[in-house]
């Protein structure tokens, strides 16, 4: 937790010895003015470090906004459209994420599409299967039993 008190009281003690410094320039013999100054330089000096800290504390905070605005956008959009999840969008749809992974942790694990058989998908993450209703049996029924039988000519 970054104290913003810190900085604040940084400041005022620089401005506590230019006051100082201001009122009394005239009494203060040349070592004293010479320690004052140091003292000042000292405050401003711990002033810019405490507000560089409470600087980078904000960057932090605001990616932390964004991520959790991000996230809450995402949860809002999300709908569930058997067998997996896609996030709602203005031209396409993002997605499909695994309905499995989602709804025991929370994480929208992208799915992996089967490049030769469509509406084919699997979890990279739980290695769950999925068939949508683009899923093809007849092409999925044949690559099983062309792999069979590569399996058989291979191994006679
Ligand atoms: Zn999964």
């Amino acid at each position: 937790m970054i104290d913003i008190g810190m900085a604040i009281g940084s400041v005022k003690s620089a401005i506590d010895i230019a006051k100082l410094l201001k009122d009394s320039a005239d009494s203060l013999d040349k070592a004293e003015v010479k320690l004052q100054l140091a003292e000042l330089i000292g405050s401003l000096a711990d002033a810019k470090m405490q507000i560089a800290e409470i600087q980078e504390a904000l960057i932090e905070s605001d990616k932390e906004k964004k991520e959790l605005e991000n996230k809450l956008s995402q949860k809002e959009n999300l709908f569930f459209d058997r067998p997996y999840y896609l996030i709602k969008q203005d031209d396409n749809n993002d997605g499909p994420f695994c309905q499995i992974c989602y709804d025991k942790d929370n994480k929208l694990i992208r799915l992996n599409n089967d490049p030769f058989i469509s509406g084919q998908w699997d979890c990279p993450v739980c290695k769950q299967e999925f068939q949508d209703k683009n899923y093809d049996y007849e092409k999925a029924h044949k690559r099983a039993e062309d792999t069979l039988q590569a399996y058989r000519n291979a191994f006679p």
